[in-house]
């Protein structure tokens, strides 16, 4: 595969990096933070900082939020035509296409992950929300009834923009994340807020310069860097703002529905995952073992959807865990800027402190160690938080490793002894989470069976880890949140309801 990235532009991207402090993005203009405060930020492959953002609170947000309802009300973005709000979210999609190489290796520097990733995960993946989203904008029609009332009538729903949507997305895909959120609701209609998570502000960045360059009204989107305790709960809180639309952890997200009550803001909510995998007698094996372990190490295990739990047949499970043991070792591990590097650091101090944690709780309570188990060594980034790719056998239900996310590259594997698929339903389904799964078989019957019976959002049958689609629904059942990302319903969830009925 020939090498998107040109990175040749690394030196003078990091010198304009470390040379000033990113600012916030507020009715069209960039300005520092009303508090004049930033904040590092840091290289997860080694542990130092090499750029500063402004560290945005509740004074920014209340600019940002009054400057997008301003921008709603005036109906400068609302009442473009829908062709015309297409045709600006395709131009910054051209856009985001021509900066691919800033916006890849901006990510690579800030997430970690391989460039590679987050090129083809994060600017390739985001233009086509961008493209897919911009389609919709002309599509985004009522319906037409014949109401049961007597007399002559004709009734109709149409479909309107929900106002203002505060944006808040995590560390793990920050720029995908951000254009999931903002492409639909600005083909909707809306205005948007965006908060970035404070560990990967600077791809955001980016994003406002190309919106600024695309032409968007003054407004239509406000970007406000900072942390989720100051401008995340602030955004959250603010009456002005019409929907929180949140990806982040399940924790977060309970908070944030108890914080929208007060003006019953709409909330949808992309949370946490535990999601099973289950590898039948009869799988491929050659395909089910490198689609399992990409499915846990993928973006070292920081993937909301990633396949955390093993349910393997007895039969094959000795050679699934060599299998899965041996892939795991001879995965490049390393800088997310060298083309080689196949799985990169975790985000942050904090991050590997946690997966660490979960490791040793598992091994307290009787889970072995296939393989890894904890810190990696990697030439030339001796301060970098990188992990092992871990395998981890013999754990059972109750096990903290086993009920809670981990959000790293740690794979707890179980064993079933026959094709009992409720049994491996009620297992698979043993969990307060229900974003996605994955199903190995040959037989197809038993995997649609098991595919109708699992409660989860997503399920994958003999296919390995790979990017949501634009046009796929995307969300969870029970704690993994409400409503869906992506698709009719993704857009349709940045819309209100209005019926018309006219007695004729
Ligand atoms: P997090 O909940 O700590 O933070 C997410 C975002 O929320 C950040 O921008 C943060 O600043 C902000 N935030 C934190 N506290 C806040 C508050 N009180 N009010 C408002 N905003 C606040 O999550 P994280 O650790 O950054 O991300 C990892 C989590 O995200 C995992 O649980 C993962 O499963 C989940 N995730 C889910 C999906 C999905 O589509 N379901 C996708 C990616 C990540």
């Amino acid at each position: 595969m020939n090498m998107p990235v040109d990175i040749s532009i690394l030196d003078d991207l990091r010198k304009d990096l470390s040379a000033r402090s990113r600012e916030l993005f507020i009715g069209g203009k960039f300005q520092p933070a009303a508090s004049g405060e930033t904040f590092a930020v840091i290289d997860p492959a080694t542990g130092e900082e090499f750029a500063s953002v402004a560290s945005g609170d509740a004074q920014d947000i209340d600019l940002a939020v009054k400057s997008a309802r301003k921008c709603f009300d005036s109906g400068a973005w609302s009442g473009q035509t829908p062709a015309q709000r297409a045709r600006a979210l395709t131009r910054l999609a051209d856009l985001v296409e021509a900066n691919g190489s800033r916006i890849a290796l901006t990510e690579t520097l800030d997430n970690g992950m391989p460039m590679m990733m987050a090129f083809f995960g994060g600017v390739s993946a985001a233009s086509e929300q961008l493209r897919y989203n911009a389609g919709w904008a002309t599509k985004l029609n009522g319906e037409t009834f014949t109401p049961s009332n007597p007399g002559e009538w004709h009734a109709f729903t149409t479909r309107e923009p929900v106002g203002v949507v505060g944006a808040i997305v995590p560390w793990n895909f920050p720029f995908v994340m951000a254009v999931a959120k903002i492409a639909p609701a600005l083909a909707a209609g809306c205005t948007v807020v965006l908060k970035p998570a404070e560990q990967t502000p600077l791809s955001a960045v980016i994003l406002a310069e190309l919106i600024a360059e695309a032409g968007f009204p003054e407004g239509a989107v406000n970007i406000v860097t900072g942390y989720g305790k100051t401008a995340g709960a602030a955004l959250v809180e603010h009456p002005l703002v019409d929907k929180i639309s949140f990806t982040g952890s399940t924790a977060t997200g309970k908070g944030i529905v108890h914080a929208c009550t007060d003006n019953l803001k709409r909330v949808t909510l992309e949370l946490g995952g535990k999601s099973p995998v289950v590898i039948f007698g009869d799988a491929d094996l050659s395909k089910a073992i490198p689609g399992t372990a990409m499915g846990i190490f993928g973006n070292a295990g920081q993937v909301c959807a990633a396949g955390s739990r093993l349910f393997v047949h007895e039969s094959v499970r000795d050679e699934v865990m060599e299998g899965l043991a041996g892939f795991a070792k001879s995965l490049k591990l390393g800088s997310g800027l060298s083309p080689e590097t196949q799985m990169g650091p975790l985000v942050s101090q904090v991050q590997f402190d946690r997966v660490s944690s979960y490791i040793d709780s598992a091994t307290s309570e009787g889970a072995t160690t296939v393989t890894g188990g904890g810190a990696a060594s990697v030439d030339g980034s001796e301060g970098g938080y990188f992990m092992q790719p871990t395998v981890l056998a013999d754990t059972a239900p109750g096990m903290k490793a086993v009920e809670e996310e981990i959000f790293g590259p740690v794979l707890c594997t179980q064993t079933f002894g026959d094709d009992d698929l409720e049994q491996v339903a009620a297992a698979a389904n043993n969990t307060s989470f229900g974003l996605s799964s994955a199903i190995w078989t040959r037989d197809m019957s038993s995997g649609l069976k098991l595919a109708k019976r699992i409660r989860a959002g997503m399920v994958r049958i003999n296919g390995g880890a790979g990017g949501p689609d634009p046009a796929m629904p995307l969300g969870g059942f029970k704690q993994s949140g409400w409503g869906r990302e992506n698709g009719r319903n993704g857009i349709e969830a940045y819309t209100e309801i209005k019926s018309v009925t006219i007695n004729l």
